[in-house]
């Protein structure tokens, strides 16, 4: 069987150096330790960009003009339309790949918090959502399951009225909360729930709905914010909830035979912490690959 492949941005701008350094040391940690490839994503094209986002936003990233729309996610300068553009390519090659080898993922943000037109709160471009769109072109039935400590408030609006997508969305915090016309499951975790109860709710509710809902694909924001050491704790898992929470999600699918791309949600601590977490999403990806591409295979043999 052939390595699990993961695409990470070929970003260098001061301003992504925080992320694009946590995501360099993972990239290491999933090479040493033998859980696949890590290879450069492509750039998305302004075509692809233009499934999710309006003419009139792109072209204040480009331009830089007027600044309140172009600064509307971080503040703007000349390589943030490109530099974006990079994440987005690094969430379609993840989809390519998992379509093709079951699961594959972006080491890199997906951006949930950015609507059609506008950014907002560090969402420059909604890459999950791009990702939404694009796979849209190649299966029938995509499922968006969001399991940041934020709500993906860009997402539902930008995905409100697009029909054969399933929102599924845990969060404890949420800004700007609406509701699509199309099938969802959110659910707002507050009163600090612990990583037990979060784990529990997870294990009854993500599996009836994906049942119910049939998909060809899941999309996977996986927000390491959740985590109780998180700078903004809403939510407290502890590090084995979370890696028990990543080994959950992809098994779902996995038995399923469903393909699965992820990509990054928030984490704010230190990059090391970050890099370790997210280790734990690149692990339970490369294992539950393995079982998906050989029930597939057992499928095609009888
Ligand atoms: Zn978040």
């Amino acid at each position: 069987m052939s390595p699990a492949i993961f695409y990470i941005p070929n970003n260098k701008h001061p301003a992504e150096a925080n992320m694009t350094k946590r995501n360099l040391l993972l990239a290491e940690m999933i090479v040493n330790e033998g859980l696949g490839k890590v290879a450069a994503g492509r750039a998305a094209s302004d075509e692809e960009v233009l499934l999710f986002h309006t003419p009139e936003y792109v072209e204040a990233l480009k331009t830089g003009y007027p600044d309140s729309l172009a600064s509307s996610g971080q503040h703007w300068h000349e390589t943030i339309y490109d530099d974006m553009k990079n994440i987005t390519g690094s969430m379609l090659d993840a989809i390519d790949e998992a379509l093709m080898n079951m699961v594959s993922g972006s080491l890199a943000g997906g951006g949930h918090h950015a609507t059609p037109d506008s950014g907002g709160a560090l969402s420059v471009l909604n890459h999950a959502a791009i990702g939404v769109m694009y796979a849209k072109r190649k299966v029938g039935r995509v499922f968006m399951l969001d399991l940041d400590l934020h709500f993906s408030n860009g997402t539902t609006i930008g995905l409100a009225d697009v029909q054969d997508v399933f929102l599924f969305d845990y969060h404890g915090q949420a800004y700007n909360f609406s509701r699509p016309n199309i099938p969802h499951l959110f659910r707002k975790l507050s009163g600090s729930p612990s990583g037990m109860f979060y784990l529990k709710m997870l294990k009854s509710e993500l599996p009836r709905a994906i049942d119910q809902f049939q998909p060809d694909l899941c999309i996977y924001l996986s927000g390491m914010d959740v985590y109780k050491g998180s700078h903004n704790a809403r939510l407290f898992l502890s590090e084995k909830d979370i890696e028990s929470r990543e080994e959950f999600v992809f098994n779902q699918f996995a038995e399923r035979k469903i393909p699965v791309a992820y990509t990054h949600g928030g984490g704010y601590f230190s990059e090391e912490t970050a890099a370790r977490l997210y280790r734990h999403t690149a692990k339970a990806a490369a294992n539950a690959r393995i079982k998906g591409t050989l029930l597939r295979g057992a499928k095609g043999r009888c």
